[in-house]
């Protein structure tokens, strides 16, 4: 999924658990159940960067800063709902590795790459907007 529903989950693990080791490991677990879940991408694997993407990928991360300013005014954000941001946006933040567009010579790091690479449930469809339109939506009524 793109960020914002992968952020909005991680606060609502953030907010409603309060061991920290239980939210960061619930938290990365989110964010591979909801990239199986079919989710809308302006460009599939194997993701070439266009304009079209840099233009989502702003939006998305300024959606994503705005909820986290509104959780911020009304509830607060304490160290839970930050690890729960952190741990639910690790696997993509990763990614950003990959921009040196040199090959990483690390195992681990490839197989966890290549596997959540192949769990990707990416559409073109509209539908696509709809599943993560209901995942925001519904943190933000569990987190309000
Ligand atoms: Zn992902």
């Amino acid at each position: 999924m793109i960020i914002t529903p992968h952020i909005v989950t991680g606060m609502v693990i953030g907010k409603e658990l309060g061991n920290p080791f239980l939210v960061s490991v619930l938290a990365l677990s989110s964010h591979f159940v909801l990239d199986i879940i079919p989710h809308w991408q302006e460009n599939r694997y194997p993701w070439t960067l266009t304009k079209k993407t840099y233009i989502r990928i702003f939006l998305d991360i300024v959606v994503s800063i705005f909820i986290i300013s509104m959780v911020k005014s009304k509830i607060g954000l304490n160290p839970n709902i930050i690890l729960g941001i952190f741990f639910s946006i690790l696997p993509d933040l990763s990614d950003l590795l990959l921009l040196k567009k040199k090959p990483i010579k690390n195992k681990l790091f490839n197989k966890i790459y290549e596997w959540h690479k192949d769990i990707q449930n990416e559409t073109p469809k509209m539908y696509g907007v709809v599943t993560q339109l209901v995942v925001v939506v519904l943190s933000l009524i569990i987190i309000f």
